[in-house]
């Protein structure tokens, strides 16, 4: 399962796919305190140690605007993974549940996702507390935590659609 790449008891894995659907742009790194999986967090704590991610020069731009927002959703890519589990016994006890009722970074797609604290934006580097990664994830994506953001497009049809389709 997750830690240590072992299978354990009740856990399932299935072959991988023969090709893949999509590809990702790797757009930045990210860097915490954390070189093994043993010693991370599972999840990010806004009092947690300051963490900084690298936006590699043709995305910096992309940048402006980031600092108008106290959270931003950070998405990574947990590169050292496996991929082909679809149960998984988190507790090591031989109760197991699903990959997609989990958080655990072993999954199809190996995306995690963590709102974040901004600290600052200085020379192309988010930096901000909240990070749960190995040092050196690769980097998807920066939103504005949703809760904090309102559309600037003008509004349209669908925004205000409720109940049954
Ligand atoms: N907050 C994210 C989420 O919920 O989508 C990730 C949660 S996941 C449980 C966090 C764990 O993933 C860490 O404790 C560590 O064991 C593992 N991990 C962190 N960075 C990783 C990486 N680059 N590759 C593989 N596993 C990683």
């Amino acid at each position: 399962m997750v830690r240590l790449n072992e299978i354990r008891a009740g856990e399932v894995a299935v072959a991988p796919p023969a090709t893949v659907d999509a590809g990702l742009v790797f757009i930045g790194r990210i860097h915490t305190p954390w070189i093994d999986r043993l010693g991370c967090p599972r999840q990010g704590r806004a009092d947690g140690p300051a963490c900084r991610i690298e936006v590699f020069p043709p995305w910096r731009e992309a940048l402006d605007g980031v600092s108008l927002y106290e959270r931003l959703e950070i998405l990574y890519w947990l590169d050292r993974s496996r991929r082909d589990l679809v149960r998984q016994s988190p507790a090591d006890d031989g109760t197991t549940r699903g990959t997609f009722s989990l958080r655990s970074p072993v999954r199809p797609n190996p995306i995690g996702t963590s709102i974040v604290h901004l600290i600052r934006v200085e020379d192309g580097v988010v930096h901000v507390r909240g990070l749960d990664c190995l040092d050196g994830t690769p980097l998807l994506d920066i939103k504005p935590d949703r809760t904090l953001f309102t559309p600037l497009a003008p509004p349209q049809a669908g925004d205000d659609a409720v109940g049954d389709a």
